[in-house]
């Protein structure tokens, strides 16, 4: 992976504006983790928590690339699970605490997103899970297998596997709606295969772009509402709501 993974961002007022009720600005408040939740998140500062019916996310950059880790609790079973250990294993394993972490689930196979899958895994003896088109890079072996359509638990809460090639062969997405009740505001965990402003690099190949993008709009854009929260691997948070109406200018300018 290559910093051109990073996608142009939209201007922030584009994010602000329409981001919905979960957003409000305050930048400087001591008390933003329990007022608000932004995702604006950078390496070395604090995370960001927000608390949904069934799941507490918390969101944390690590590392020179400035990777998204996503540390997800049910707030029934207090159960814990970590979307990319990325890097600095030591950030990581402080925000999980004494809390047994039951299951790490890395995005996709790219370097930069599970350079702390080893310490992480170690250290807490989590299970480990990936896609099988994607598994074979990784330095720990994958206890399990996810394939699109499949169900990862964490505690009580469900969160279904959505497989979207291009980025890479086995790069999958995360979706959560607390079984219904968040139906009309999914969470999504997107990897690198969609960020704010377009999907994710496919390195100027046009067949795994179409694929990139035949997949986001059949099994992301077709199938959630324009209320879903967007986690991507790097950078700032967004909705598919913002991003649905580019959809047909990143199809024509071709990455
Ligand atoms: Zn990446
Ligand atoms: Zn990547």
């Amino acid at each position: 992976m290559t910093p051109a993974a990073f996608r142009p961002k939209l201007p922030k007022w584009a994010i602000r504006g329409r981001a919905g009720p979960a957003v409000r600005w305050c930048d400087s408040c001591e008390g933003r983790r329990n007022m608000t939740y932004t995702g604006d998140v950078t390496v070395g500062g604090p995370a960001d928590t927000r608390e949904l019916p069934g799941l507490t996310i918390t969101k944390v950059s690590v590392g020179p690339m400035d990777n998204n880790a996503y540390l997800l609790r049910c707030t029934g079973t207090g159960e814990l699970l970590l979307i990319d250990a990325a890097n600095d294993a030591d950030t990581l394993l402080e925000l999980i605490g004494d809390i047994p972490l039951a299951t790490i689930v890395t995005t996709h196979q790219h370097w930069d997103h599970w350079q702390a899958l080893q310490a992480v895994q170690q250290a807490t003896g989590a299970k480990t899970a990936a896609h099988p088109e994607d598994a074979g890079p990784l330095l720990v072996t994958p206890t399990d297998l996810v394939r699109h359509g499949d169900t990862i638990s964490v505690g009580d809460a469900e969160l279904s596997v959505i497989h979207l090639r291009g980025h890479t062969p086995g790069s999958v997405a995360l979706c959560y709606d607390a079984g219904g009740a968040l139906a009309d505001q999914p969470q999504l965990f997107t990897g690198d295969s969609l960020f704010p402003g377009g999907p994710g690099n496919t390195e100027h190949d046009p067949k795994r772009f179409g694929q990139l993008m035949d997949d986001l709009e059949a099994r992301v854009f077709a199938e959630l509402p324009d209320g879903t929260w967007v986690y991507p691997g790097h950078g700032k948070d967004t909705t598919l709501g913002v991003e649905r109406p580019h959809v047909p200018e990143w199809r024509e300018r071709g990455w």
